[in-house]
C-alpha cells in the first residue's frame, strides 16, 4: 500500500483534469494502493476554489482545460503556497509548457498517455522529497 505512510494515514490528492475517464483512471490508479483521491475538479478555477477547502498533500494537474488551464492554475496555487507538491499531467511533450511551469516552481510532470504504475510511482517521488 504505497499510498499509506507509517502512521496509517492516506497521502491525499486532489486530480484536475476536464477528462472524466482520465480522472477515473487516476483514482483506479491511485485507490487500490491506498491514496485517498479527496478532490476532483474539471478546470483550472474549480481546482484553486477547492484547494484551498481541502488542502491536498499532491495535486495531479492537467494542462488543457477550459476556463482556467492548468498552467494558469498551478502558478496561482503555488503562488499561495510555493511548497504545494504538483505534478502537471500533459498530453504534449511541449517545451514552452515544461519550462513555463519550472519557472514557478513545478518539477514534476508525466506525460500522457501514462500508466497506472507511472503515477503511483510519480506520486511517491514527489511526497519523498
Ligand atoms: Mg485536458
Amino acid at each position: 500500500m504505497k499510498g499509506l505512510r507509517m502512521d496509517g494515514t492516506a497521502i491525499r490528492v486532489m486530480a484536475v483534469d476536464d477528462s472524466p475517464i482520465t480522472r477515473k483512471m487516476i483514482k483506479k490508479a491511485l485507490e487500490p494502493e491506498g491514496f485517498a483521491i479527496i478532490g476532483e475538479a474539471a478546470n483550472g478555477r474549480d481546482a484553486v476554489e477547492m484547494y484551498n477547502k481541502i488542502k491536498p498533500d499532491v495535486i495531479t494537474m492537467d494542462v488543457t482545460m477550459p476556463i482556467m488551464d492548468g498552467l494558469k492554475a498551478a502558478q496561482v496555487i503555488k503562488e499561495q503556497n510555493p511548497a504545494q507538491k504538483i505534478i502537471m499531467l500533459s498530453a504534449m511533450s511541449d517545451n514552452d509548457i515544461v519550462a513555463e511551469a519550472r519557472g514557478w516552481g513545478i518539477v514534476h510532470f508525466c506525460a500522457k498517455p501514462f500508466k497506472p504504475e507511472e503515477i503511483v510511482e510519480k506520486i511517491m517521488q514527489v511526497i519523498s522529497e
